[in-house]
């Protein structure tokens, strides 16, 4: 499989990529580090990585380019494939941006509907179960929607009108240590158990 990382890192030298973006190389493959006070040159560049003597700073051509421009490594794999033509001719290098998209949609909408429904439930819990004696202990169900609404309001916002960094994020936390399939087997119990109620 071919991903824009692998291609560009199989196609752009360390040394083009350097000379490109301003960087002087000179006879010894040799550049002023651009990440610390350099005077003389002291990073070197090798066919497939660079490394600073006098900073440590290391990595391959993405991790240059990223760094140079203070992009994350993603937009600068394909700042690369743009500037040097990577995989204009072979469709396959952008095929995988296209798919990883495609699942992050996916995983979004996933996402925004689960935290709806959620929602929608706090909202009525919020309602139903407001305690009408103020010494009594509160009903869990009001507690929850006390607790969460406003987190789980903040987040379903985020989802449709954040940027596109903001939702990856956002996603990203949604969808670590399977939050996302806890919550949606548990609103499936509770529907369930709704509906045996009323049956
Ligand atoms: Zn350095």
């Amino acid at each position: 499989m071919s991903s824009v990382f692998e291609a560009v890192k199989a196609a752009v030298p360390m040394r083009a990529a350097a000379e490109r973006f301003g960087l002087e190389v000179n006879y010894a493959g040799m550049v002023r580090c651009p990440f610390h006070e350099d005077h003389t040159p002291s990073m070197k560049l090798y066919d497939d990585h660079f490394y600073c003597f006098g900073c440590g700073r290391h990595g391959d051509v993405v991790d240059l380019t990223a760094e140079l421009f203070c992009i994350p490594p993603y937009d600068a794999a394909c700042k690369l494939a743009d500037d040097f033509g990577v995989g204009d001719s072979a469709a396959v290098v952008r095929q995988p941006a296209r798919e990883e998209l495609k699942i992050f949609r996916e995983d979004q909408l996933r996402c925004q509907r689960v935290l709806s429904e959620y929602l929608r439930l706090l909202t009525g819990w919020k309602e139903w179960y407001e305690p009408t004696d103020p010494d009594a202990e509160p009903d869990d169900r009001y507690v929850e929607a006390c607790q969460m609404i406003e987190t789980i309001d903040y987040l379903t916002d985020l989802l449709i009108v954040g940027t596109l960094e903001q939702r990856v994020r956002a996603v990203d936390l949604l969808l670590a240590d399977g939050k996302i399939d806890q919550l949606e087997e548990r609103l499936r119990r509770l529907r369930d158990a709704a509906e045996k109620e009323t049956a």
